[in-house]
C-alpha cells in the first residue's frame, strides 16, 4: 500500500502554507503504485468489484466473531485518571488496566487525523476505521467528490455474519452510523435512520425521534418498518432480560441520547427505565453470539465525548466507568470461547482533561483529585438550577447550588464570575472554544479539583488502543486509524477495498463545503 504509505506522511492542512506540501502524483506514478494507486481513481465501490482486488494476507489467528469498542472522544487522561477514581468510588480498579497489564493482550496507537483536518470528528473517524478511507469531517463513507465508499458492517453482513450496534447516543450518530451507513452529512440522521434494516441485527442505543412518525418531518413510521422486517421493539430496560431473546431487536431507550451515567445512577425512574452501557453489551452478546457464522459488534461509550466537550470531569468518568463495565462484559463473553477479538479503543482525544499538580510539592493533587467523587449531577442536570438561582436570587444562591450539585464550595470572586456569566447572555455552549458557561464552570472546578481542560472540542492526540483474542497481534504499535479496516477484514476473510482521495486530490472540494447554519445545535447537545 505504498500510496497509503505516502499519503500517511503528508502533513493533512491543505491550503495551510506554515508547511510545503508533497506535489501531487503523477498519472505515471499512480499506475506504477498499482493496486492502491489505481483505486484513488476507479469510480464508485462496489463489493463484487473489489473482490478483484488483492488483499494483504495475514498469518494471523482468525477471530469467529469481533467486538470493537470505542470510548468516544477519550483523551489519553481518561482511562489514567478512571483508574484512580475507580478505587475511590468503587473500590476496585478498572478493567481496562487489568487489559493493559495482561501478558497476551496487545497494545497499540491509532493516529487519527481526517481528509480536510489534523482534528478529526467521529464521522470520518468511525468512516476511517470501518472503510480504510480518510474523508472530510462531517462526512459518513462518502468521499468530497461524492463518491460513497462501502462500510464494515454491509461487508460483514454480506457474509453471513450478524451484526450490532450498541452506543449511547442516538444509534443514527456519526460513530455507529460510520460502521453501516452512507450519508454526505452526519446530522442527517433521519436519512441515516432507515439505513440498518436488513443490514444490522441488533440496535440498542438512544435515538427514537428519528424512528417516530410524529417526530419524523416526512412522517415516515421507520418504527413499524423495523417491525415489518423481523425485527422486535424494545424500549424499556425489562425487555433486556426476556428469556427467550428475538433474533433481530431494534431497542431505542430515550427520544436523543441515554443519559449521562452520573445522572442516571441518582434518578431511581431513569435507572429503571434505561439500561447502562454493559447490560445493553451483554444483551447483544447474547442476541448474537448463537450465530453459526460469527458476528461484529461495534459497542460506544458516546457521552464520555459530550461530557468532555462540557468540561464536566465527574460526568466523563462515571461514564468511562460505565465504558469499563462493558468492556468487562466483553472480555467475559470472549475469553471462555477463545474465538472472540476484543478491540479496546478511542476515536479521537476531547478537550484534554489532566490532573495538575496542586499545592507545595503537589502534595494537595490527591485530597484535590478526591473532590470530583463529590459531585451529585452532570453540569447538563444543573444548569437549569443555576440559571434559575441567578435569576432569581442573589450570588449567595448560586453559590449553594454549585455546592450542592458539584460539592465544591467556590470562592466569593469564583461566584461572583459564574453569576455574572449566568444572568448575562453567556450561552451554556460554547460556540468558540473556552467560552460559554460550561467550560467557564469547568475552568472554575479546576481550581478545587486539579482537573484542566485544554479547550471545548476535539484533539489531535494518539488514542489508546488494546486488543484481545485472536488476531490481537495485528493491532500492536502504532497505526493510522485506516488500517484497522484493512486488519478487519483481512481477519474476516473479506478482501474488499474502498477508493481513497489524496489530500492533493480532495483540496479543490474544501472551497465547496457549506457552513452550518447559525442554528446549528453542536453533536454533544
Ligand atoms: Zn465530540
Amino acid at each position: 500500500m505504498l500510496l497509503a504509505a505516502r499519503a500517511a506522511r503528508q502533513p493533512p492542512y491543505p491550503g495551510v502554507h506554515c508547511m510545503s506540501p508533497h506535489p501531487p502524483f503523477t498519472r505515471r506514478e499512480l499506475l506504477k503504485l498499482g493496486v492502491a494507486g489505481g483505486l484513488a481513481l476507479a469510480g464508485p465501490a462496489s463489493p463484487a468489484r473489489a473482490a478483484e482486488q488483492p488483499a494483504r494476507r495475514s498469518a494471523a489467528p482468525k477471530p469467529k466473531n469481533i467486538i470493537f469498542m470505542v470510548s468516544d472522544g477519550m483523551s489519553l487522561a481518561v482511562p489514567s485518571l478512571a483508574e484512580p477514581f475507580s478505587e475511590l468510588v468503587r473500590g476496585r480498579g478498572t478493567r481496562w488496566y487489568a487489559l493493559l497489564q495482561d501478558p497476551d493482550a496487545v497494545v497499540g496507537f491509532f493516529e487519527t487525523h481526517a481528509l480536510n483536518s489534523l482534528v478529526t470528528d467521529s464521522a470520518a473517524a468511525s468512516t476511517a476505521w470501518a472503510s480504510g478511507t480518510r474523508v472530510f469531517n462531517g462526512a459518513l463513507n462518502v468521499l468530497p467528490d461524492g463518491r460513497e465508499l462501502v462500510p464494515l458492517a454491509r461487508l460483514v453482513y454480506e457474509t453471513g455474519r450478524r451484526v450490532g450496534l450498541v452506543t449511547t447516543t442516538t444509534i443514527t450518530h456519526a460513530t455507529p452510523a460510520g460502521f453501516a451507513a452512507v450519508q454526505p452529512k452526519r446530522d442527517d440522521e433521519p436519512l441515516i435512520a432507515p439505513q440498518y434494516l436488513d443490514v444490522v441485527d441488533v440496535l440498542l442505543g438512544g435515538g427514537r425521534k428519528f424512528f417516530d412518525p410524529a417526530q419524523r418531518a416526512d412522517g415516515r413510521d421507520l418504527a413499524a418498518e423495523y417491525v415489518a422486517r423481523g425485527y422486535t421493539p424494545w424500549e424499556h430496560r425489562a425487555d433486556l432480560s426476556r428469556a427467550q431473546p428475538p433474533p433481530k431487536v431494534l431497542g431505542l431507550f430515550a427520544d436523543r441520547h441515554l443519559p449521562y451515567s452520573i445522572d442516571q445512577q441518582r434518578d431511581a425512574t431513569l435507572a429503571q427505565r434505561v439500561p447502562t452501557l454493559a447490560e445493553m453489551t451483554r444483551a447483544a452478546l447474547a442476541l448474537l453470539g448463537p450465530s453459526e457464522r460469527g458476528f461484529l459488534l461495534q459497542v460506544e461509550g458516546g457521552r464520555v465525548d459530550h461530557a468532555a466537550h462540557a468540561n464536566d470531569a465527574a460526568a466523563v468518568l462515571w461514564d468511562q466507568l460505565a465504558f469499563d463495565d462493558a468492556i468487562d462484559a466483553a472480555l467475559a463473553f470472549a475469553a471462555p470461547r477463545g474465538d472472540t477479538l476484543v478491540v479496546v479503543t478511542s476515536d479521537h482525544g476531547t478537550a484534554n482533561p489532566g490532573l495538575s499538580g496542586m499545592g507545595d510539592d503537589y502534595r494537595d493533587s490527591t485530597a484535590c483529585f478526591r473532590r470530583v467523587a463529590r459531585a451529585k449531577v452532570s453540569y447538563q442536570a444543573a444548569l437549569p438550577e443555576l440559571r434559575g438561582a441567578a435569576r432569581e436570587s442573589s450570588v449567595a444562591g448560586v453559590a449553594e447550588v454549585v455546592r450542592r450539585a458539584f460539592g465544591v464550595d467556590l470562592a466569593r470572586d469564583e461566584v461572583a464570575t459564574l453569576h455574572a456569566a449566568l444572568v448575562g447572555d453567556m450561552p451554556d455552549e460554547p460556540s468558540h472554544p473556552q467560552t460559554g458557561v460550561v467550560a467557564l464552570l469547568g475552568r472554575l472546578l479546576a481550581n478545587h479539583t486539579g482537573i484542566g481542560w485544554i479547550g471545548t472540542a476535539h484533539t489531535q492526540d494518539l488514542v489508546l488502543l488494546t486488543a484481545a483474542g485472536p488476531g490481537a497481534d495485528v493491532f500492536a504499535g502504532l497505526l493510522q486509524n485506516t488500517d484497522a479496516f484493512e486488519r478487519l477484514t483481512d481477519l474476516l476473510g473479506i478482501r474488499h477495498r474502498n477508493p481513497r482521495m489524496s489530500i492533493q486530490e480532495a483540496e479543490p472540494y474544501l472551497a465547496l463545503a457549506t457552513p452550518a447554519p447559525p442554528d446549528h445545535r453542536p453533536h454533544w447537545a
